[in-house]
């Protein structure tokens, strides 16, 4: 098996899993008891906080540990939408959002709020005159992914930052597939509310957090207990958290050299793609992407059927996102960048782990090669197209 969906979820590293480990039978206290047995839990939890923190330069009690990305996501929308609506009623986001965002917008929008879904270029980057120009006095949250699941491409973030302190508008940013894979700041970037997930870098699924900047007042999201100061109840996921912060302190230790070393293998993929598969596309931008990102569209092709004949030689790539698959219509991301709709369902994504090879992008590339040779063969669409270029 090659597996190149890892923007869908990461396996879990070993190291995370040793880490883990202990917290489910040996180790299995509530760490909110009192006794000694709870408190080597609590210390576990707290040690998490500070590794969770330290990859985005914040502090640890500006870390809330949460069920994942979606939770997260959810939280900072509607708990800014609903701290702030004396303020106003106005949020900003981008058209390119993952549905966790968009959804809980489009949500809020039936409760009376207003949200600006501001557009992007043809590599996925924000318009930030349009950004600027949707800011209102009643504005109070803007939210913009760091990095897009689809296409990979990375926001600026410090622009963006800029234009809401500018305005005094909270910064929200759902970093769920930028964190640990690239640097990210909150200071620098100016950022209030940050979300991230750890299925999304070799940690366990279920798992996340939001980051929220000191002195941001947005309230509490799961009502109940005490935990995470008093702003998300329920009992802590122990073994979760700890895999949380293992995987930020394993991504902390050579996040440079990962990068540097999953850009070059993708670059590889991608200059071959684009060399050896006529009428292929990247998505994206070409140098502001994440490392492990490659996405195409091929032309006279079903995206669809791509996948189940690359499943069928053992490859897990996806069309795009997990959320849209088995859905006819195509990628609203693909749809944002300006793609018709014919070349939107011919899309592929392909997401690199540390662990992907060379060896496996070659040999997916040339089982690439074959399934589109294969699939345009069988279409009308182009055998019309080369008539058409012959005539
Ligand atoms: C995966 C993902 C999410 C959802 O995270 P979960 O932990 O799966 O809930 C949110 N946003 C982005 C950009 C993602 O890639």
């Amino acid at each position: 098996m090659i597996y190149l969906d890892n923007a869908a979820t990461t396996k879990v590293s070993e190291a995370v899993f040793a880490a883990m480990k202990p917290y489910f039978c040996e180790q299995y206290a509530n760490p909110s008891a009192i006794y000694t047995f709870a408190g080597k839990s609590m210390k576990a939890v707290d040690e998490a906080r500070k590794d969770v923190a330290g990859l985005i330069g914040a502090q640890p009690n500006e870390i809330y540990f949460t069920a994942g990305g979606s939770e997260s996501d959810n939280w900072a929308v509607k708990a800014a939408a609903e701290t702030y609506r004396a303020k106003g009623r106005h949020i900003i986001t981008s058209a390119i959002e993952h549905h966790a965002v968009l959804h809980t917008c489009q949500y809020l929008e039936k409760q009376g709020y207003e949200v600006t879904y501001v557009g992007v270029d043809e590599y996925g980057v924000i318009k930030l005159d349009e950004l600027a120009a949707a800011v209102r006095e009643d504005t109070v949250l803007i939210t913009v992914m760091a990095a897009n699941n689809e296409i990979g491409t990375i926001q600026p973030l410090k622009e963006i930052g800029e234009i809401a302190k500018r305005n005094g508008i909270l910064f929200h940013t759902d970093a769920v597939q930028a964190y640990g894979h690239i640097p990210l700041d909150v200071d620098a970037l100016g950022i209030d509310m940050l979300s991230g997930s750890g299925h999304k870098l070799y940690g366990p699924k279920g798992i996340g957090f939001l980051y929220i900047r000191k002195g941001v007042r947005i309230g509490a999201y799961v009502h109940g207990g005490a935990q995470e100061r008093s702003r998300r109840a329920g009992t802590h996921n122990t073994p979760g958290i700890v895999g949380m912060g293992a995987a930020a302190r394993l991504a902390a230790a050579d996040l440079g050299e990962n990068m540097k070393k999953q850009a070059a293998l993708r670059d590889y993929l991608i200059q071959r793609v684009l060399d050896e598969i006529p009428y292929s596309r990247l998505n994206g931008h070409p140098a502001d992407r994440l490392p492990g990102n490659a996405s195409f569209c091929f032309r006279f092709i079903e995206g669809e059927s791509l996948l189940i004949l690359l499943d069928q030689k053992g490859i897990c790539a996806s069309s795009g996102s997990a959320c849209t698959s088995g859905s006819l219509d195509p990628s609203h991301v693909l749809l944002a960048i300006g793609l018709p709709h014919e070349t939107a369902h011919g899309s592929l994504r392909l997401t690199l782990s540390g662990e992907t090879t060379k060896e496996e992008i070659d040999v997916t590339v040339e089982e690439l090669k074959k399934i589109v040779g294969r699939l345009r063969s069988m279409s009308p669409l182009y055998e019309d197209f080369c008539k058409s270029q012959e005539g």
